[in-house]
């Protein structure tokens, strides 16, 4: 905030408020209450509301400040609002993640386009100051921009631009319009290092530079292209099993756009809520990279030490022998256990089989059944995606284990349930040096004496495209059918 006032003294633009301080200080506030409310699935509800009163909050007092056309403002924000109900009607709970990152490429596209209007109107942005050149009376010939501003404006137009075209990469990958393996460009790291060189040598050459003139505008372009280029190679080299910890990643990128913009426009609520989602993002991604037992940097830095693609990626696969059981076998044994872990994944998504697999839960602990609740941190395709369909079918907080939390109990119990989950119970994360997500901590199903193993077929993939040796082990039995089915079935021959 310290650093909007000065950037806004330095600019010339009149202070802001103090009364619109105070109310940017109260959003900021809802802002930490919200991110402290979404830790838990238990206060998330309450999270979501205090971000939403912080946002009214900060949008309506820059409204007021700024006394804005309410008319104008209010088609914009109509014609937005129309759009976001329409399409969170529309998308399925599974593509949630590509949407996230959809809507990620439109914050980095804002920050360019702001970046923009700033630059070829600065004057309405209040970041004009006399410029060196003196005419004969030594007055300034023009003004120009502000060196401060310029520093905000290329790094705005930089993040953003990069933000913009990652996502877009994203996108693409999450929403399968473009293959999910690694591409390696030769040279690659050499490539993105020199093209992050220019662009700051860039940012540079345009903050020092005298009085503007014709130059500026091809500086100006030349950081968006570069921006937009390095965000596409950025993103490309990451594949399978990293793509959770790139979603965070550019949701971070899109706060620290976010934040650059609120300097230009020196709007304190902007830089804080840039900020908030710039460091979360960012912790996000640090937890979910220790997570995959992955080096932060080596994400950021695109693909650095990617796995190449493994052999049965997408392939002929071997033909094994595997035990194929029903509803009927499923529902016996586990009646008979005492303790069962459920491990669900995406597939559980896909057939939107949580309720059906709330009520199983609760027949078998009706028969005095321990049942438990296994969630990987990137099981699904996003961030708390289990947790979520979880919570939404009702099943208990404390039935819910994370990784660290319960994979140590899979050597004692007697059934592991694994429904529409693959890659997060893949030994080969453990074993298999040329796997995409080796490396990548699994549950240890391969330790309890039973395992069922719910998927639509034995030609199914998982994200990362590898086979697994779990479909073929001595105490596995597939349970071939889709999810919800399978599991209303077992429900059936339970009663
Ligand atoms: P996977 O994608 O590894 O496996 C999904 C399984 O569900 C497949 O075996 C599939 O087999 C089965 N399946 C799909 N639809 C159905 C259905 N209707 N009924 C029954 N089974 C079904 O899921 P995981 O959750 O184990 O792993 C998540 C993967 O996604 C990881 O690799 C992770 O890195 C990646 N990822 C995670 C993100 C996140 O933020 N959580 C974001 C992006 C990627 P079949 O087709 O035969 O039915």
């Amino acid at each position: 905030m310290t650093f909007s006032i000065l950037s806004a003294a330095a600019s010339g633009e009149g202070a802001t408020p103090a009364w619109a301080m105070l109310a940017y200080l109260v959003a900021g506030v809802f802002f930490i209450l919200a991110l402290r409310g979404l830790s838990s699935p238990a206060t998330s509800r309450s999270g979501n509301r205090n971000g939403m009163i912080g946002m009214a909050i900060a949008v309506g007092t820059t409204l007021i400040m700024h006394g804005t056309n309410l008319v104008e403002i209010g088609i914009a924000i109509g014609i937005g609002a129309i759009l976001g109900v329409t399409i969170a009607r529309r998308i399925a709970m599974t593509a949630m993640p590509e949407l996230v990152a959809g809507f990620h490429s439109l914050v980095g596209l804002a920050a360019v386009v702001v970046g923009l209007a700033a630059w070829l109107n600065p004057g309405a942005f209040g970041i004009l100051v006399p410029g060196d050149q003196i005419d004969l009376a030594g007055l300034p010939i023009r003004e120009v921009i502000n060196p401060v501003s310029r520093i905000e404006l290329g790094l705005g137009i930089a993040i953003g631009a990069i933000t913009f075209s990652g996502s877009i990469i994203a996108f693409l990958k999450l929403s399968g319009r473009m293959g999910g393996s690694p591409i390696m460009l030769p040279g690659r790291h050499v490539i993105n290092l020199g093209t992050l060189v220019a662009i700051l040598g860039l940012i540079a050459l345009y903050t020092i530079s005298p009085d503007g003139g014709a130059g500026e505008g091809w500086m100006i372009l030349a950081i968006a292209v570069l921006a937009f280029i390095i965000g596409f190679l950025l993103i490309i080299p990451i594949g399978g099993a990293d793509m959770p910890v790139v979603v965070s990643m550019l949701n971070s990128y899109s706060g620290w756009a976010a934040a650059a913009m609120g300097f230009t426009l020196g709007n304190s609520a902007m830089i804080i809520t840039g900020a908030l989602v710039g460091s979360s993002g960012a912790i996000l991604s640090y937890i979910m990279c220790r997570a995959m037992n992955r080096s932060f940097i080596s994400v950021i830095a695109g693909g650095f030490g990617a796995a190449p693609e493994a052999g049965g990626a997408g392939g002929a696969r071997e033909q094994r022998p595997y035990k194929q059981g029903s509803a009927e076998d499923a529902a016996y044994m586990l009646e008979q256990a005492e303790s069962v872990i459920i491990i669900p994944g995406y597939g559980m998504a896909v057939a939107q089989a949580q309720h059906a697999l709330r009520e199983m839960g609760d027949k078998l602990k009706e028969k005095g059944v321990t049942v438990k609740y296994a969630i990987h941190p990137v099981a699904g395709r996003m961030p708390g995606h289990m947790n979520v369909l979880l919570a939404e079918a009702s099943v208990p907080y404390d039935e819910v284990f994370e990784l660290e939390d319960i994979n140590s109990e899979f050597a004692q119990c007697d059934v592991a349930f694994i429904i529409g989950a693959n890659d997060v119970v893949n030994p080969a994360a453990k074993t298999d040096k040329s796997s995409p997500i080796y490396g990548m901590p699994v549950f240890d199903v391969d330790k309890a004496k039973q395992v069922f193993f719910i998927k639509r077929s034995m030609g199914g993939v998982g994200y990362a495209g590898v086979d697994n040796d779990v479909f073929y082990m001595n105490q596995t039995v597939m349970l071939l059918a889709d999810a919800k089915k399978m599991v209303e079935e077992i429900v059936k021959s339970l009663d």
